[in-house]
């Protein structure tokens, strides 16, 4: 950053002249050549056109002023350096083109490599290359391919057509078979590929190759492709690529050259030891497209003893500077090793919590690193169950793993056919080409889904997500036939009622059933293994980092937990008590007889009565809750939905009259009921009579349940317990609302508690955003607020959550309108701002004030981090995501501002 500031106008620097920390302006590539440069490594020399230069070239549509002298200049020094001029016909310089932005970016041109061949410089080529004329027109027509490609947009698959044409006039399909004669003939076939594409021949003016490819790397950055990647991953779309240009090395000069990839470590599992691949006489592309097999890094050892160990040695050294998994790609020339790139690697989620540990114990780095190197949706990716993978099991097909999870079952094709078989109790899988808002009940009835199209953001993926729903979307290789009600893959039929595996993770499909495990990390939490004593790095490595976070965050971290059993599991995944105890369930299943005499009253004393039995009940689901969380608070929230959904719904209960008038059945109740209905109809339920308003309006039935709580709770104190709850009222918009709610309350808590010692506190949601806006005269009469998220996402947008996931927002996402749905992750600038201002005139106008917050957000990791900054005391989530919550919450701490972990 500092460069970029001080010198003005530098837009191309030397390898010596970067470093590390100057991805911003160099891209990650050209950062960590610079790195290894002035390590002493041996990379070929080059220079890095900045992402400044790019920004001004996409503002202008032209090459900014000085960059042409400047790119002359570096080329010059190049060119002196290596003793040879770009595209000499006598004897080549030749360099590659890369791209390079800060954060690697699929869609981006990638690279050309052999810049400065023509009709005459691959004949200087061969002379150098001691007169090996194959090797000299395999370059050239490399290099018409990737110019064609990626500079020209002509259709790669026309160049592998001509080659694999060359092979079979040759009997062969290795490349190596093609001789200089044939690629000769080829790079004729591949010009007249060029030109018929392009309208023009291709290019034989050096520079003017080199011109046009930076040229192409700077506009690749607006591809549509990269632009919705972009979008996608929240990349903001105004950093630029840079691009390098690099003195090439040959790895195709015969036996004693190659090219191949390592890391450090096991990307996969973390394991210490070097992994990679080698293949021998090639260039590097060669090895990611996998026309020839490769060799286990290993073998390098007998094939160039002496590369080998050089290798090793740096791999080491650049382990010890970045203090990471580093991969790495390098070229050996005639025995000469050349590192061509480095990076910290990508790693899967059990490998970045294994590795973090391993850093930790080798000294590389503290436990705050650690941290900061691991994260909460990688701890909840290693919380799904698994499939138990072993040889037997290849997968069929290969999609977007957009939902994680492993799921089992039956092949299905309708949503009805879904929910008709999940009724019978089966297992099923829902495969579709794409799924629409129709599908949504079969959604709901599937253990996954499966489409054959669609990304990340389709509606499949969407809503599946939405519901924690395993989701392979976009698994393009399998035919789906609906109305055959079958799909075909690898040449095998799958018929409606097949088994099928789907793994959500990687997208991997598999025909048949793939036994699943439970994940290890759960059995830890759950208690079942023993961290000190497992041998499994994975669970040592979870136990001691999550030891770190706990030390380190300040925020407490509650779950939302409705029945004792629940608030028993998340005690053991950590939670610090209750946030949220929901009390509608407790008027389900058979005490729904009570709540329809509760509705029909017509009396005060048939509903004094009709909650005199409720009364009970709620005591004892209470009961069981604060044993549970002994000792610990416990938010109970009163009760919240619209009465009238306790109901059976109008349809049915007409039919019940019709059916019961046939019969000549006494239908005064059903008739009842049905009246009550009607009249309790609502067009907008969720913006109608709940929450607060409940309360105010039907006497007695908060003054019931809050002395169903405070009874329970001295119960539990008085058998030697500690029972700390919290009532909280739902839906308040105006102060006078919680006045007055409270003032009833007050006289029953004291009237109960006695001389029990038992404390009850008092407090709010704040989930409507008028009650945000005026917490300040809210506060004045709540010992809490706890934030409800969910409806203040919806109040705030007003976005009615059941119904806009699946009918727009694959849209919105798709638009980038936002990047993330605003129901998983907090709008930090709207909605969060609403509990900015909340939580800052709560505390202004009573210091000390509890915050909180219940909404699913509560275990969202980027949520997490911004109530941490927001100050509240403590977020409250689903038991699962408890661990998820403990995690992030540390990591907010130790945080430090400008690192990126992308
Ligand atoms: P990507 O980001 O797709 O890996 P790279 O720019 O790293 O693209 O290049 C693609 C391949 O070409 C890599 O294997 C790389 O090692 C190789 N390569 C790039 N520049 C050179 C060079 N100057 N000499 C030899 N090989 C090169
Ligand atoms: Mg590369
Ligand atoms: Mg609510």
């Amino acid at each position: 950053m500092a460069a970029q500031q001080t010198v003005d106008n530098k837009y191309v620097y030397d390898f010596a002249e970067g470093n590390k920390d100057l991805k911003d302006l160099l891209g990650g590539k050209g950062a960590n050549l610079a790195e290894m440069t002035n390590l002493g490594l041996p990379v070929p020399p080059g220079f890095t056109i900045t992402t400044e230069a790019c920004k001004a070239y996409l503002a202008t549509g032209r090459e900014p002023d000085g960059l042409a002298d400047q790119i002359e200049a570096h080329l010059e020094s190049l060119e002196r350096g290596m003793g040879r001029k770009l595209g000499d016909p006598d004897d080549p310089l030749l360099v590659s083109v890369r791209s390079g932005a800060k954060f690697s970016m699929p869609g981006m041109m990638e690279t050309v490599l052999n810049v400065g061949l023509n009709d005459r410089s691959v004949i200087g080529l061969s002379a150098q290359a001691g007169g090996n004329d194959r090797f000299a027109w395999d370059s050239y027509r490399r290099l018409i391919q990737m110019f064609g490609k990626t500079v020209c947009e002509v259709p790669g698959d026309e160049f592998e057509h001509a080659i694999d044409e060359a092979k079979r006039a040759k009997g062969t399909s290795n490349d190596l078979d093609l001789d200089a004669d044939d690629l000769r003939a080829l790079v004729d076939a591949y010009k007249k590929i060029f030109a018929k594409h392009t309208g023009r021949e291709f290019p034989q003016e050096p520079r003017e190759q080199l011109d046009l490819a930076i040229r192409a790397v700077f506009e690749s950055w607006n591809a549509d492709r990269a632009v919705v990647y972009r979008r996608q991953e929240r990349i903001p779309a105004d950093l630029g690529t840079a691009v390098n240009v690099v003195a090439m090395v040959f790895g195709n000069l015969g036996p004693d050259s190659g090219t191949g990839v390592a890391f450090t470590r096991d990307p996969a599992s973390g394991a210490q030891g070097i992994y990679g691949d080698y293949l021998t006489n090639a260039q590097g592309e060669d090895v990611v497209a996998g026309i020839r097999n490769t060799v286990p890094l290993q073998e390098l050892e007998r094939i160039d003893k002496k590369s080998y160990d050089e290798l090793l040695d740096y791999m080491a050294r650049l382990e010890g500077h970045y203090k990471d998994l580093c991969d790495i790609e390098f070229t050996i020339e005639r025995g000469k090793l050349w590192m061509l790139q480095t990076r910290v690697g990508k790693r899967t989620a059990a490998a970045a919590f294994v590795i973090a540990g391993q850093l930790v114990d080798e000294g590389l780095i503290d436990l705050d690193e650690a941290l900061h190197r691991v994260n909460g949706a990688q701890l909840a990716q290693l919380m799904f169950p698994r499939f138990k993978l072993d040889h037997e099991f290849e997968p069929v097909a290969r999609g977007i793993g957009a939902s994680p999870g492993a799921a089992v079952g039956k092949v299905v094709f309708t949503s009805a056919r879904a929910v008709e078989l999940a009724g019978e109790g089966e297992a099923v899988i829902l495969v579709r080409r794409e799924t629409n808002p129709d599908d949504l009940n079969g959604m709901i009835a599937a253990k996954g889904i499966l489409t054959s199209r669609g990304g990340k953001t389709s509606h499949a993926a969407v809503v599946a997500r939405g519901m924690g729903k395993t989701c392979v979307s976009g698994a393009d290789e399998l035919d789906v036939n609906v109305p055959a009600k079958k799909f075909t893959v690898a040449g095998q039929t799958v018929n409606e009622g097949d088994i099928v595996s789907i793994d959500g993770t990687t997208g991997k499909v598999y025909l048949g059933e793939v036994p699943a495990m439970p994940s290890e990390v759960v059995r830890y939490f759950e208690g079942e293994l023993d961290p000190e004593r497992t041998d499994d790095p994975l669970v040592r490595a979870v136990h001691r980092i999550m030891g770190h976070a706990d030390a380190a965050r300040r925020l407490r971290v509650r779950t939302n937990a409705d029945t004792g059993a629940d608030a028993a599991r998340a005690r053991r995944f950590g939670a610090e008590g209750i946030g949220l105890c929901r009390t509608e369930h407790m008027f389900l299943g058979d005490r729904r007889e009570l709540v329809e005499r509760l509705i029909l009253a017509g009396t005060d004393r048939e509903r004094e009565g009709a909650l005199a039995a409720l009364l009970p009940l709620q005591r004892a689901d209470f009961i069981e809750i604060f044993r549970e969380m002994d000792g610990l608070p416990v938010t109970v929230r009163l009760i919240d939905p619209p009465l009238h959904e306790f109901l059976p719904p109008l349809e049915q209960l007409a039919v019940n009259v019709a059916v019961a008038q046939e019969r000549g059945e006494d239908v005064a109740k059903e008739e009842a009921l049905l009246a009550a209905v009607r009249r309790m109809h609502e067009e907008n339920p969720m913006l109608g009579l709940r929450g607060v308003r409940l309360g105010l309006v039907i006497p007695g039935l908060f003054a019931m349940q809050v002395r169903a709580i405070t009874e329970a709770a001295v119960e539990v104190t008085r058998a030697g317990g500690s029972a700390c709850p919290e009532i909280m009222v739902p839906l308040v918009g105006a102060v006078q609302e919680l006045e007055t709610v409270r003032a009833e309350a007050e006289k029953i808590i004291a009237e109960v508690v006695g001389d029990s010692g038992v404390e009850v506190l008092i407090g709010t949601m704040i989930e409507v955003p008028r009650a945000a806006l005026t917490a300040g005269q809210i506060a004045e009469a709540a010992q809490f607020f706890s934030f409800g998220t969910n409806d203040l996402t919806q109040m705030g947008w007003g976005f009615s959550r059941d119904d806009v996931e699946g009918a727009f927002f694959w849209r919105y996402l798709e638009l980038g309108i936002f990047g993330i749905s605003p129901f998983e992750s907090i709008d930090r600038d709207g909605v969060g701002r609403l509990v900015r201002i909340a939580a800052e005139e709560g505390r202004a106008a009573r210091p000390g004030l509890k915050l909180g917050v219940c909404g699913e957000h509560g275990g969202d990791p980027d949520s997490v981090h911004f109530f941490h900054s927001v100050g509240l005391d403590y977020v409250s989530c689903s038991p699962f995501r408890v661990p998820v919550a403990r995690l992030e919450a540390g990591r907010a701490v130790v945080e430090t501002t400008g690192s990126d972990s992308r």
